[in-house]
């Protein structure tokens, strides 16, 4: 098996558990048991019916006992933690098998914080609260600098990016309180970018940041235009961070090189 087919198998395996922490952290369920049930009747999902992407295309999305749809976006996350695990072997392959696991699980933990952003509002605190000490551990001693991926980040630089990361943040939530007096940045942005400050250094979350206010704007903008929606509704702010983390993760050097030699 080549390493691409392996990595996609995984990370659809992997995806497919991300489905259920999307669905019950929220809840304050267990992740762990009961095995997953269809959501309509109850009735429990057989192993042979529960395979990542397949399953969903075999039974055309229908549940096996009462015939009830699933959503969409069951498949849909599989297939990305799949593709982003390929993405991220083909990026950081030749780092080290430990660099990619660490990346593959931020990666999957930005999947989580994406969907449960969009879908509640809230970024739950089972993942940054021990996202961010690890974040900061792995990102002072072992972890490249992926604006510098030939030197590592070092503990200035990933101490000095959880500062900014959250400080920054949460500032920002001070000032929207005070000037727009309720609540304009939630608690859990601040955590989020705290933990990837660690992880990504202090120039991840400046560009982080900056992508995601720029998702942000052109998205938020688009659904005010189209839906009519007002201004100052609570538009959750993760999804648009998450993907910003992304790019700076996957492109943070390229867009770095491309501003400080072509610009
Ligand atoms: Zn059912």
């Amino acid at each position: 098996m080549t390493p691409y087919l392996f990595i996609f198998i995984l990370g659809a395996a992997i995806g497919s558990f991300l489905n259920v922490c999307i669905y019950r952290i929220p809840q304050g369920l267990s992740i762990v048991s009961p095995s997953s049930r269809c959501p309509s009747c109850g009735s429990p999902i057989k192993f042979y019916d529960n395979v990542p992407i397949l399953s969903y295309m075999l039974l055309m999305g229908k549940c096996r006992t009462c015939r009830a749809g699933f959503s969409m976006r069951y498949p849909f996350v599989e297939f990305l933690n799949a593709a982003l695990y390929v993405a991220a072997l083909s990026r950081f392959g030749a780092d080290s098998p430990w660099i990619l696991s660490v990346y593959c699980v931020f990666l999957s933990s930005l999947i989580v914080i994406f969907f449960i952003d969009l879908d509640h509002q809230i970024i739950p605190n089972g993942i940054t609260l021990p996202g961010i000490p690890l974040a900061v551990a792995l990102g002072s001693t072992v972890m490249p600098d992926p604006f510098l991926r030939a030197e590592l980040l070092g503990w200035k630089a990933s101490i000095t990016g959880f500062l900014a990361g959250g400080g920054s943040f949460y500032l920002i939530a001070a000032l929207g309180k005070a000037i727009l007096r309720k609540e304009a940045m939630g608690g859990g942005d601040i955590k989020m970018m705290a933990m990837v400050g660690g992880l990504l250094g202090w120039k991840g979350v400046i560009l982080t940041t900056f992508s995601g206010s720029l998702f942000g704007s052109v998205i938020g903008l688009s659904i005010i235009l189209i839906k009519g929606r007002e201004w100052g509704a609570r538009i959750p702010f993760g999804p648009y961070l998450a993907a910003g983390a992304l790019i700076s993760l996957f492109w943070g050097q390229d867009i770095l090189n491309w501003y400080l030699y072509a610009g």
